[in-house]
């Protein structure tokens, strides 16, 4: 359908208002026009309102299929993928994860390990449309000399098909160890990283937050955080983080993944945490397959009660940026996934009401992520911007989000890619006891 040539035009593509920029259209209430894309050398020369005329020949008429711009994956864990059918988690909880996940790590995960499963894990990602993917990177002592160097090497091996970022992981009781965790933070600076720690309420909460901040100021280091995963209400450290932004003047970016918690906090609480968020310029991530799957698991076997995600409607009233994202696939934390970010879309739309109105929710697995991630022109379509884009069956959201889509056109720099997935049974030989 899309000719190897680069160059062509495209009729009837329904694109939407919320990641079409400069499209002088009308748009129906579902967020949606009709527009003609040109495309020549790698990028979108122009997206024009539809002419009601008829489609001339040589244009390929689209019919009113959807088409958006390619996904943005902001927090993901693709040094931990795939490792579940050598170490399932024993019961779905999160210390099952986290016991399971970290005896594998000390286990199995060579360089040679990590680098295939990550590999795996992008080509992936990359046939389901994502352009650009930050993943964390377990680095505890001594996997962060083990795993750095992988995704250096990974991250040049995908330039110009998939824009890697990485955090490093740790709990926030490893910044205790302050010689260990500068060097750490030196060596995140050295790869282009980002820093990152896990928040939960530990005593000294506050004083390794500032450290963690110095590091951040002292390195020209991003900050990006796993908060109050957990569905106890004293758990409060995504205010704690803005506090200490506030009060350190941190001028970086900084995103806050999870922070479960505050849905089940009282109301008050709540406001007050928001307003600090939103003065801080804190941006926030929901990973609502992850949620769905460790929250309110329950030991007894009884029924999960609650969804697990936190607040986002009430966020981005408030004008923080927030977006969903893919976290765990195939481990511990989660059983299942892909890294197809229109997975997560579906589900972001079920779970967290993404929709009646849809609004500008596809923002949050593109042009958000994108901001966050510093990435210019990524989650977006534009004309004079890159042609990477995906074009679906589906001409409506009820139709776009009730099938997988496993049939999508996935288009980078004009051309329609292999979309071939890899096949499982390549990961065999990592998973044999
Ligand atoms: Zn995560």
């Amino acid at each position: 359908m899309i000719p190897a040539s680069g160059s062509y035009r495209l009729a009837n593509a329904r694109v939407h208002q919320s990641v079409t920029l400069g499209l002088a259209a009308t748009f129906d209430s579902d967020g949606f026009a009709l527009a003609d894309i040109t495309v020549a050398n790698g990028k979108i020369s122009s997206i024009a309102a539809q002419a009601a005329s008829k489609v001339p020949a040589g244009v390929i008429d689209l019919a009113g299929r959807i088409v958006l711009p390619c996904f943005v994956d902001c927090h993901t864990h693709i040094d931990k993928g795939h490792i579940w059918p050598r170490k399932p988690n024993p019961d779905g909880s999160f210390m099952g994860a986290l016991n399971a996940t970290g005896a594998d790590r000390v286990a199995r995960w060579t360089a040679e390990d990590v680098a295939r499963r990550m590999d795996f894990s992008l080509r992936s990602a990359y046939a389901h449309g994502t352009r650009a993917l930050r993943t964390h990177i377990d680095s505890v002592a001594p996997q962060e000399e083990i795993s750095w160097p992988v995704f250096e090497t990974m991250r040049e091996a995908w330039r110009g098909r998939i824009e890697l970022q990485g955090a490093c992981l740790l709990g926030i009781e490893g910044v205790r160890d302050k010689k260990w965790f500068d060097r750490l933070a030196k060596r995140v600076a050295a790869a282009k990283g980002v820093l990152g720690v896990v928040t939960y309420m530990v005593p000294d909460l506050e004083e390794l937050l500032d450290h963690v901040f110095a590091q951040a100021i002292k390195h020209g280091l991003d900050l990006d955080f796993h908060a109050d995963e957990t569905d106890d209400i004293a758990a409060i450290s995504l205010k704690k983080i803005a506090e200490a932004a506030l009060w350190n003047g941190f001028e970086g970016n900084i995103l806050v993944g999870h922070c479960c918690s505050l849905a089940r906090q009282p109301d008050l609480e709540v406001l007050d945490t928001l307003d600090k968020v939103a003065k801080a310029g804190l941006a926030i991530v929901s990973l609502p397959m992850c949620n769905l799957y460790l929250q309110d698991r329950r030991a007894d076997q009884t029924t999960p009660r609650w969804r697990g995600v936190t607040l986002l409607h009430e966020m981005k009233a408030r004008g923080i940026p927030v977006a969903v994202a893919s976290d765990n696939t195939r481990d511990p934390f989660h059983a299942y996934g892909d890294l197809d970010m229109l997975e997560v879309y579906r589900m972001a739309t079920r779970i967290l009401h993404f929709d009646h109105p849809v609004g500008d929710w596809p923002q949050a697995v593109t042009a958000t992520p994108a901001q966050v991630m510093r990435l210019d022109g990524f989650g977006t379509l534009t004309a004079g911007g890159d042609a990477d884009f995906v074009l679906f069956k589906g001409r409506s959201w009820t139709e776009l989000l009730s099938r997988p889509e496993s049939d999508r056109i996935v288009v980078r720099a004009g051309r329609a890619i292999d979309r071939q997935l890899p096949d499982y049974a390549e990961l065999d030989g990592l998973m044999v006891e």
